[in-house]
């Protein structure tokens, strides 16, 4: 669908009459900073010139604006915090750019150990308002600059599924706004709900294509009393690997077990003008490990550096104070950011978890056939594994090969092409690898269903 520039200004004329001049923006030098995500930038698409950037501040504001451009058949592409690696808010065609950043209470609701969030807080915001009531949000994807609604809308997951999973799991209910403008509550203060089929989960990582969140109710547990992160370096991947499914299969649920190498962490730390703890062991398993009782703590970590030690495990280290803790946890989230400006492309790939050792040895063949650097670490505990394709691979073409042997590798061992960061503006070409035609096309028709006149982040693909 196009955008008819004259409706664009009569949508924007009539906004400013709703929301008031201040919070309708169309010089292009104030609108710019919402027009990216973290994507690498020679896959990042390039947004479309002629857009307007709203912001509302309430669930009836957005109504409003969804119900004015439904009727001029504008569209609107929702931005959180823009720290996608999809290109999933970047607007392709002119229309109006929706931020919900003015929209940022947290309620904490300590007696049912839930949050009631709006969707423009961040991921920042939740953890501080969960800290500050005693109580804790585990998931860790690795910007903190992520909005709820955004988090919502790609079911992120990051470091620490392994124990409580990705954001799919914790959000018990949602406040909506259709593209007609309808405001919707789904679910609540509830853990258990069968009432007709769950319209929340289909919310839940639809990128912004059905609705637009507003609010969401999340669940928050106890903050652990005790927490402790292991460094575990190994000589070879495959020890590193082999140690995961038994540390998984003894009864120990770490919040985490990430794998990394040592020359891509090293670089991470050096980026943050930080040393690495470990400088040994070309690879590397950091294990967060908590627990309400201390000895149950120790306990854990003992069973973890048994295993990881019958696996040839180097040495292990104990890290036990918050804050060494939250350097190391820092020094984890940067690994992208500290070699982005190299990348060309970040996969997500995600196969069943003991699988994880073959496709890296896969990788190594497909990088070892094209004479190329495929830097990789990621979520093991979760089989998911970002791979980055790097620029010395050359051409457009070669990436895209590069790309396409990833994703059959992930796919043949039972995995898939994204486990994290979505599909977006940039993976719809590959979904049909993934998924049937029949998978696809019901997706589409769900999209009509609620978008009837595909206003909403319109996507090449549905
Ligand atoms: C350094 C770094 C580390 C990362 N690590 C992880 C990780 O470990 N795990 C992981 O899963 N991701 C990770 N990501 C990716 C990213 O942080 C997540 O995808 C995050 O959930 C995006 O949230 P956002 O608010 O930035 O959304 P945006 O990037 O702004 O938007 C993403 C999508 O959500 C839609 N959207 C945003 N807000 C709303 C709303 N209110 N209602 C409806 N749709 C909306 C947008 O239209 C778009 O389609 C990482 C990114 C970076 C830069």
């Amino acid at each position: 669908m196009g955008c008819n520039y004259a409706a664009l200004s009569i949508v924007a004329g009539r906004l400013m009459e709703i929301l008031g001049r201040e919070w309708v923006i169309s010089e292009r030098d104030l609108i710019e900073g919402y027009l990216y995500d973290e994507t690498p930038e020679p896959i990042r698409p390039k947004p479309a010139e002629h857009l307007v950037l709203v912001k509302p501040g309430s669930t009836k504001e957005v109504s409003l604006i969804l119900r004015t451009a439904n009727e001029y058949k504008v569209p609107v592409f929702t931005v959180g915090g823009r720290t996608g690696l999809v290109g999933g808010c970047i607007p392709l065609k002119p229309g109006i750019v929706l931020s919900l950043e003015r929209m940022n209470k947290i309620e904490i609701d300590k007696m049912n150990l839930m949050a009631v969030a709006e969707a423009g807080a961040t991921l920042s915001d939740l953890i501080r308002a969960a800290e500050s009531a005693g109580l804790f949000f585990p998931p860790h994807p690795g910007d903190e600059g992520a909005q709820i609604g955004g988090l919502i809308a790609t079911n992120a997951g990051g470091v620490r599924a392994v124990k409580y999973g990705v954001m799919r799991n914790y959000v018990k209910g949602l406040e909506v706004v259709l593209p007609t403008g309808e405001i919707l509550n789904v679910g609540g203060k509830l853990l258990k709900n069968n009432t007709g089929y769950d319209l929340m989960q289909l919310f839940i990582g639809s990128e912004g294509t059905l609705c637009v969140i507003t609010k969401a109710v999340i669940k928050l547990f106890p903050k652990s009393r005790y927490m402790v992160t292991l460094i575990v370096p190994f000589n070879s991947r495959s020890d590193a690997l082999g140690a995961i499914p038994e540390i998984l299969k003894s009864g120990v649920i770490p919040l985490a077990i990430e794998y990394v190498q040592l020359r891509e962490i090293m670089r991470a730390a050096e980026h943050l003008g930080e040393r690495w703890l470990v400088e040994e062991g070309f690879a590397q398993l950091i294990i967060i490990i908590d627990g309400v009782r201390w000895e149950e703590v120790l306990s854990a970590c003992d069973e973890v550096s048994r295993i990881c030690e019958s696996h040839n495990a180097i040495n292990v280290l104990v890290a036990d104070s918050p804050r060494e803790q939250n350097r190391i946890l820092k020094i984890r989230s940067n690994m992208y950011t500290a070699i982005k400006h190299e990348v060309v492309d970040i996969l997500d790939v995600t196969v069943p978890p003991a699988h994880l050792g073959d496709l890296m040895d896969t990788i190594d063949k497909i990088a070892a056939k094209y004479n190329v650097n495929l830097p990789a670490y990621g979520h093991a505990g979760d089989g998911n594994l970002h791979v980055h394709i790097m620029r010395d691979a050359g051409s457009m073409d070669l990436v895209e090969e590069i790309r396409r042997e990833i994703y059959m590798a992930a796919i043949r061992l039972g995995g898939t092409i994204t486990g994290e960061h979505g599909v977006g503006n940039i993976r719809g070409k590959s979904l049909s690898l993934a998924l049937s035609e029949k998978h696809i096309e019901l997706m589409r028709s769900i999209k009509r269903i609620f978008d009837p006149n595909n206003i909403l982040n319109p996507r090449e693909y549905l």
